[in-house]
């Protein structure tokens, strides 16, 4: 097959007003590394506004440019899923279409890949410039905590803006799971990975993409998709409850016998609302994981492709 040095893989939703600087400042990042042997890969997830006829009009005059139009908005992680599925570059670039994370520091990135013959190059962010003390904070603690519960060591702050191999992101393509992770699953497959430490940016234009809602779900994704710690936890709480009750028994057992009566409503209330409480906090745990386990035996295509704009020159089918 015919290779190119390098593919640039950036998913976009609702991205118009980002679509032509992000196609100037990746072109001539790519350029300056690597020559004329590169692509960008756009994957266009649905969007609402114009980001799908804009990549259209980029493609049609730079024959670098490859543009995939999914079929509904499939989600951040599926949507790169697609483009890695879809692209064909010896090295891979993966970058947000919001350009916090720099195009320019590709050369570093590579750099650093070659000095210390690494697979993967990840990014990761020293600081954080325009976004909101929230968004800062709950990420901060979302790494820590899948830190200390996940089996795979998972790199802090540390999204997907990275530098892959063809061998790694191979490795990657055939981890089949439809909850993804991909911050997560790079980690797993191993292979020499090394940091690369920057400041990211405000965003471009536009607003972020990741309201509330979804920030929870692909913690849980990650949180489901990297651990058994919950379910562990469930199985502690069980079993210190089951040791309570125990002592619980023992006292009321030695009261009775005692002729002491014990006063009711208070604490069979204090009891029973405890015990309703933690009961239906576990299965909802349990339902999380179950609710995945479900999605995962459909076996359904990770995304649909609707629309090309330019040559797919990627190695898979279209994800069917
Ligand atoms: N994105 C996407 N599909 C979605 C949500 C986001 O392809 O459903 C893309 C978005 O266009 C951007 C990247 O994922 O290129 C990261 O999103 P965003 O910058 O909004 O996230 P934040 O930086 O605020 O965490
Ligand atoms: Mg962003």
């Amino acid at each position: 097959m015919n290779r190119l040095a390098l593919s640039v893989v950036i998913p976009c939703y609702n991205e118009e007003a980002c679509l032509e600087t992000l196609h100037a400042r990746v072109s001539a990042a790519a350029r300056a590394a690597v020559g004329d042997s590169f692509e960008i890969v756009l994957i266009n997830d649905g969007s609402k506004d114009a980001s799908w006829p804009v990549m259209q009009r980029l493609s049609a005059g730079d024959p670098h440019l490859v543009a995939i139009n999914l079929s509904r908005n499939h989600g951040h992680q599926l949507a790169l899923t697609a483009g890695l599925d879809l692209c064909a570059g010896q090295q891979i670039l993966i970058i947000d279409a919001d350009l916090q994370d720099p195009p320019e520091l590709l050369a570093d990135m590579r750099a650093a890949m070659a000095a210390q013959g690494a697979d993967v190059v990840y990014a990761v962010r020293r600081k954080r410039e325009g976004e909101s003390i929230f968004k800062k904070l709950t990420a901060a603690i979302f790494y820590r905590a899948l830190d200390r519960i996940t089996d795979t060591p998972i790199p802090l702050d540390t999204g997907d803006f990275r530098l892959m191999s063809r061998r790694a992101l191979d490795a990657f393509l055939s981890l089949p799971e439809q909850a993804r992770f991909i911050r997560g699953m790079v980690a797993w497959i191993g292979f020499r990975q090394v940091p690369f430490v920057y400041d990211r940016h405000e965003r471009h234009a536009g607003e972020s993409k990741y309201p509330l809602a979804k920030m929870i779900r692909f913690a849980l994704d990650a949180i489901t998709g990297f651990s058994t710690a919950p379910l562990r936890f469930a199985s502690h709480v069980g079993l210190l409850l089951t040791a309570a009750s125990v002592l619980l028994v023992l006292y009321i057992v030695v009261a009775w016998l005692l002729g002491q009566a014990i006063q009711g409503w208070t604490s069979l209330m204090l009891v029973v609302v405890v015990l309703g409480a933690v009961q239906m906090f576990v299965l909802g745990m349990i339902g999380e994981y179950l609710g995945r386990l479900y999605v995962e035996s459909k076996r359904r295509p990770l995304y649909l492709v609707a629309d090309v704009a330019g040559p797919v020159r990627g190695h898979a089918s279209l994800g069917y």
